[in-house]
């Protein structure tokens, strides 16, 4: 099962088999941790592709903690760039694990710049403020807006909690200001320009930056 791996012009690579060809090349590692989520995104990839047993990124079962952090063992974590919790899941609902690993890659080379990519539900997930939980571990979380209002935002994401779930992530949003040091709220390109103004004004009212990014 593939648990670390590098993007490579829109397609994904298994970490050792990239590294065997691109030795001097700073790389992105991705860290798969689950294939669970809270949402059933109409555009995720696990919908709108072949996504099952055969794809790399289906993991068999979730990794532990010591599986990952043996992973990173072999090699040199100076020769990461950016280490990013964003499998084919959604990374939070793998919290423990998710904290564990960054504890100790933090331990290991504090100047490592570590993101989570998110859907930011993670609140409504564990009941709790998890925002917190960042603090000194994450640098960068980047939230999924997908939708400028809660009643689009539900239908794209078609999560668990209904309506009230995207003021939580905008609440979760918020509050990681207060423990990452950068914070970034997401929509694809193809919602159309109102809707971009619209998500930037939400983003400009709580203070967080706003990225468009391609839809894939
Ligand atoms: S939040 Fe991400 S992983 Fe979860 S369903 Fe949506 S696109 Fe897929």
């Amino acid at each position: 099962m593939t648990i670390l791996y590098t993007a490579k012009n829109g397609t994904y690579t298994n970490l050792n088999d990239i590294l065997k060809e691109e030795k001097n090349i700073k790389h992105n590692v991705y860290v798969n941790l689950t294939n669970k989520c809270s949402c059933a995104c109409t555009f995720c990839l696990r919908n709108t592709k072949e996504m099952d047993k055969s794809n790399s990124l289906w993991l068999d079962r979730e990794p532990t903690s010591d599986e990952v952090i043996f992973e990173f063992e072999k090699y040199d974590l100076n020769n990461f760039n950016e280490i990013i919790f964003c499998g084919f899941g959604e990374p939070t609902m793998a919290l423990d694990t998710l904290l564990k690993i960054a504890t100790y890659l933090k331990n290991k080379n504090s100047n490592l710049t570590i993101r989570i990519n998110t859907n930011g539900l993670c609140d409504l997930v564990y009941k709790k403020e998890i925002a917190p939980l960042f603090k000194g571990l994450i640098d960068t979380i980047s939230i999924s807006l997908n939708a400028s209002n809660a009643k689009d935002y539900l239908n794209l994401t078609r999560n668990n909690f209904g309506l009230e779930s995207f003021d939580a992530m905008l609440k979760f949003a918020v509050n990681c200001k207060t423990y990452i040091p950068n914070v970034v709220m997401t929509v694809v390109d193809c919602i159309g320009q109102e809707e971009i103004n619209a998500c930037q004004a939400i983003c400009d009212k709580i203070g967080v930056t706003l990225r468009v990014r391609p839809f894939e």
